[in-house]
């Protein structure tokens, strides 16, 4: 978790510097990462769910859950093994979701839907996965007019402040809900899947 953090954390988008802070237990957070155990409610096809809560006015993320079917087998190793999701590959995927950007069509993208067991490890992001980020949080463009400065685009900067304070804010449960989930699924050996269909998300 904390290597997908810092991958997207270290995207540089101009003026503005991504970043995702773990938030201390205890501590209130807006993006909380659950390993879910029983009760899955997105069905077999999908192993990691996002819900974003978002301002209808402003478009500020206001709340994010991440959701994982801990009852998988999730790889935290390089070769992934052909009935596993690459845990990090997912949850970069899944953050990616949290700061609010969609799917992408390109194959070689971290935002690319529809992982299969078994998938090559996608854990460092492709231009398009950045150029969709920046395009979500950068400072808008200024543009000189009448000696004054003022964005290209009202709409959007109105939206920026909000929306770049959400991705400043902090992860919780996720120390405790990832690392105990792993502890207990590795002394019970739960690890089932569903190597046909499986795939990353919606
Ligand atoms: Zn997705």
């Amino acid at each position: 978790m904390l290597r997908a953090m810092a991958t997207w954390s270290g995207v540089n988008c101009g003026a503005t510097r991504v970043s995702f802070a773990y938030a201390n237990t205890g501590e209130d957070a807006p993006i909380e990462v659950r390993a879910v155990r029983e009760g899955w409610r997105h069905g077999q096809a999908i192993a990691a769910h996002t819900d974003v809560e978002s301002d209808k006015f402003s478009g500020a993320i206001l709340r994010v859950v991440i959701e994982l079917d801990a009852t998988r087998r999730w790889s935290d190793v390089v070769n992934v093994p052909a009935d596993a999701l690459d845990l990090e590959t997912v949850l970069l995927h899944e953050l990616g979701h949290a700061a609010g950007l969609a799917h992408s069509a390109q194959t070689s993208a971290v935002m690319r839907a529809g992982l299969k067991p078994g998938h090559a490890p996608r854990r460092a992001l492709d231009p398009d996965d950045v150029a969709g980020m920046c395009a979500s949080y950068a400072a808008p463009a200024l543009v000189k007019k009448d000696e004054r400065s003022v964005p290209t685009d009202p709409g959007r900067s109105s939206l920026w402040v909000p929306r770049a304070l959400a991705l400043f804010a902090t992860l919780a449960a996720l120390g405790a809900g990832l690392a105990g989930w792993k502890g207990r699924r590795k002394a019970r050996g739960i690890s089932r899947s569903d190597p046909g269909s499986a795939r990353a998300d919606a």
